[in-house]
């Protein structure tokens, strides 16, 4: 089944095309036939398209919004120059949403129905920055592919569902969760839902026997306590802002210091916002950069203090919340790395795991050294805990629920 996998952003749509079903699924056999996105949505747009394995092309040209983006690109995937070759738009059986909320109602990916998109509507309070463009994303595909080809939407704090009380709630007034459904929802669940998967495939062990601490470490970051399969503790919270140092994000703050510096710098509410999720983190911390690898390059070269300091920062925060899940899950079989940072990063992999040996967590120097995006297991001989490093993959996990809610097949967690 030809699945489009989209993941509609303000000003930007990714994409890919991945070709999956029950069979393929099982023999790990899903084929990837076309990637890219369009950035700069609303102006003359970059294109990026990759065919297969093939270098990428990439062009611009003028896209009006989003309709106007899936457009163009089916007119490339259905086109003989793009060599993708699957003939025409009727090859294109399911189209599967990537949606960061899915609030308390949507515990597992869904066909999209009226019904649903309500559903999707009345979250945008919960996700004003993103919901409200996925939901356009869907637009843009019905008007393109037509009623007949089911939509899926997978969500980010699907698999957070798992959540007990005691970790999703937060210490204030109950009554705010009652009314305005302020707790933790978690997010990139479906990143941490495939590395768990992953995980068990690579070791042979059951969901139940699963109690793993899964680390996401991206421009993004968040981390993941598992216990029997399940998720029972997430970093991020009611946003995406809780939890790790990310690369603009802030991660967990006194909220006292926000009237404070409201007060001082005479700032207002979405000038906070947008200082805790844009200028802080990584960026805010060394004034230079809210990327990993340029951070690292910089404090090679010239030893730049305050990179130093965010790196730091960083890997020391990533170290508390493996203390703290290993206390929540009583222990714990492994701890995998995964998103950009975690999968190519041997040495943020080390700062992390340095004088860590007291809690049985020890790396082998040279197997992690070596490691660079693809599974692996990185841990040295008679460490009690087990390292991996496992690439995310959560377009194809949205391709493959995709298929099982089209296909009326078994939506495991
Ligand atoms: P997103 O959350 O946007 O999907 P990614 O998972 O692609 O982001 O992660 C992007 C981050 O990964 C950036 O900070 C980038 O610098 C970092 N990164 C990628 N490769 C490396 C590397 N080899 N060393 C250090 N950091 C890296």
């Amino acid at each position: 089944m030809h699945i489009l996998v989209l993941n509609a952003g303000s000003s930007s749509l990714k994409f890919q095309l991945i070709d999956t079903d029950g069979d393929a699924i099982a023999a790990n056999a899903d084929r990837r036939l076309a990637r890219g996105q369009v950035d700069r949505i609303g102006g003359e747009a970059i294109i990026t398209l990759v065919a297969g394995s093939s270098a990428p092309d990439v062009r611009t040209a003028p896209i009006r919004d989003l309709t106007a983006a899936v457009e163009y690109l089916l007119a490339w995937l259905v086109s003989e120059a793009s060599g993708v070759g699957i003939g025409g738009v009727g090859r294109i059986d399911a189209v599967g949403h990537r949606v960061v909320h899915g609030g308390e109602r949507f515990s597992r990916s869904t066909l999209v129905d009226d019904d649903v998109r309500r559903g999707l509507e009345s979250l945008f309070e919960l996700a004003p920055l993103h919901n409200p463009h996925n939901v356009r994303g869907m637009t843009a595909a019905r008007a393109v592919l037509g009623t007949d080809v089911p939509q899926v939407a997978v969500f980010d704090t699907a698999f957070h569902h798992s959540l007990p009380e005691h970790a999703f709630l937060y210490a204030l007034p109950y009554q705010l969760y009652r009314r305005h459904g302020v707790r933790r929802y978690g997010f990139h669940g479906t990143s941490h839902r495939y590395t768990a998967y992953r995980y068990r495939t690579l070791t042979g062990r059951s969901r139940e026997e699963t109690r793993i601490i899964t680390l996401h470490l991206g421009n993004g970051a968040s981390a993941c306590a598992i216990g029997g399969g399940r998720s029972l503790d997430t970093s991020m919270g009611f946003t995406p802002l809780e939890g790790l140092v990310m690369g603009t994000r802030s991660g967990d703050i006194d909220a006292a210091i926000l009237e404070h510096i409201a007060v001082k710098e005479g700032l207002g509410l979405r000038e906070l916002e947008s200082m805790l999720n844009k200028q802080s983190g990584l960026l805010g911390v060394s004034g230079l950069t809210a990327d990993m690898r340029e951070l690292l390059a910089e404090e090679a070269q010239t030893g730049d203090r305050r990179a130093t300091l965010a790196i730091d920062l960083f890997c020391y925060r990533v170290r508390k919340y493996i203390g703290a899940y290993l206390a929540a899950l009583n222990g714990a079989d492994a701890i995998v790395f995964t998103g950009g940072i975690g999968e190519n990063s041997a040495s943020i992999r080390a700062r992390i795991c340095t004088g860590m040996d007291w809690l049985g967590i020890q790396l082998d120097a040279s197997r992690n050294a070596a490691v660079r995006g693809t599974e692996s297991r990185i841990d040295a001989e008679g460490s009690r805990v087990a390292v991996w490093v496992i690439p995310t993959d959560e377009e194809l996990l949205i391709a493959r629920d995709t298929w099982r809610v089209v296909s009326g097949a078994e939506l495991p967690f």
